[in-house]
């Protein structure tokens, strides 16, 4: 039998996302620094906020944002487990279609205001057809990746990103998924922007990173497990429209193009 792992694109085995949340100016300094280093994320904006003194604009999302993923994050920003569900309803799809009109694609990812949710706020975002929720104040300090997308709770905050790195680089396992999750007002009300440089320097660069948005990592999972293989795990069928990648008893690396059959030899 066959040794068979899942690599992240390009075959690489660990992954790095961002998320960061509110719209606030100080996203700029942080965007030009991630465009610097390379690195992707994922910029949750609550929509009534957009043009008021402090914030950025609804006209220079597109732009700003390019390269990166904006998600929902409650067009008031509310505590959604707090309100009926009507409104709950009309937060979540008000600020997914302001967002959906400004960058021209559908927008299914979000981040909770406040990080807090319950049941039934999970239960109507499932119906609501998003696709992954991120948590706060409750990260793993670990790498992995959720059980279910809806609960998808990050690595760490940026104040401890340091301490993730080394782990994170030499990690043996595929699938390494490191997660940091902020505000960049934080940077500026601690007047600490140099820890993004050590976070960039460390991390930029490096040959076994895929620097992806929140919804790239989690969209590239989800087809993973759509794969389907032979019961003799000599051929592989590719339904989704992403390559996978995979290695083969440690030893080679394998690419699936989307919509191919391949022999495993
Ligand atoms: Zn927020």
């Amino acid at each position: 039998m066959k040794e068979i792992k899942y690599l992240f694109s390009e075959g690489k085995k660990l992954a790095l996302t961002f998320s960061y949340d509110d719209g606030v100016e100080f996203d700029r300094r942080l965007v030009e620094r991630f465009n610097h280093y390379g690195f992707k994320g994922t910029f949750n904006l609550p929509t009534s906020v957009l043009g008021r003194p402090g914030y950025v604009t609804a006209s220079e999302v597109p732009t700003l944002y390019a390269g990166h993923e904006v998600a929902v994050h409650g067009y008031h920003h509310p505590f959604l487990e707090r309100i009926s569900r009507t409104q709950m309803i009309g937060e979540l799809v008000a600020d997914r279609q302001n967002l959906e009109a400004m960058v021209h694609h559908p927008v299914t990812g979000l981040a909770y205001p406040y990080g807090t949710y319950d049941p039934e706020v999970v239960a109507t975002l499932r119906a609501l057809g998003f696709t992954y929720a991120r948590t706060a104040g409750d990260e793993t300090g670990n790498f992995r990746y959720p059980q279910d997308w809806l609960v998808w709770r990050p690595t760490c905050h940026h104040h401890r990103a340091l301490e993730f790195i080394e782990p994170f680089l030499t990690s043996k396992y595929s699938l390494t998924v490191l997660y940091v999750w902020g505000h960049s007002y934080e940077f500026d009300r601690e007047a600490n922007w140099e820890l993004v440089d050590q976070i960039g320097e460390r991390l930029t660069n490096q040959p076994q990173v895929w620097y992806a948005t929140n919804g790239e990592i989690q969209h590239y999972l989800e087809c993973i497990h759509r794969l389907v293989f032979t019961v003799a795990q000599d051929a592989v069928y590719n339904p989704t429209d992403q390559t996978i990648w995979m290695a083969i008893d440690n030893d080679r690396v394998l690419a699936i193009e989307s919509g191919k059959t391949i022999r495993i030899e």
